[in-house]
């Protein structure tokens, strides 16, 4: 038995509504796909309208639960500052918080979990490491801009 796909004899012709619906998730995909670090749902409605798109929150949120919930993305949360997005299979990496801005950064350094001290005979399966702090674009006259002061 073949299933009918779009196109094929036997398919259902595309309505308006199915057709605004994959250009909106194809703009919310392409929001992540050009986004260099994780995305907040307010960040990811910023991003989609800046395009001079006109999405609504809540269609921001039903197609970024449709693409977390179909694997292309990964959802991850943090303490007060709630749910960020970003692309799934992504090699194993940790996020740096910053707590003026808000943003959320990826880093692709990991520390060494063989210098935790774990008690004896407890073995490490798996970790999750955010670093909060201050971002460069935040950190305006920060260290390594006094350091490359003459
Ligand atoms: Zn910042
Ligand atoms: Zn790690």
């Amino acid at each position: 038995m073949t299933i009918p796909t779009r196109g094929e004899p036997g398919a259902m012709p595309t309505t308006p509504v199915q057709e605004r619906s994959t250009r909106q998730r194809r703009i919310i995909r392409s929001v992540f796909d050009d986004a260099e670090r994780p995305l907040s749902i307010e960040e990811v409605l910023d991003a989609a309208t800046r395009g001079r798109h006109t999405v609504s929150l809540s269609t921001v949120y039903r197609f970024v639960r449709a693409l977390v919930e179909d694997g292309s993305l990964s959802v991850f949360e943090l303490p007060g500052l709630g749910a960020f997005y970003e692309l799934s299979g992504k090699a194993h990496h940790h996020h740096f918080s910053c707590l003026h801005c808000k943003r959320v950064y990826e880093l692709n350094d990991c520390i060494s979990v063989d210098k935790l001290a774990l008690p004896t005979d407890f073995q490490a399966v798996s970790h999750d490491l955010t670093v909060a702090g201050v971002c460069a674009a935040c950190n305006v006259g920060g260290t390594s801009r006094a350091q490359r002061a003459p």
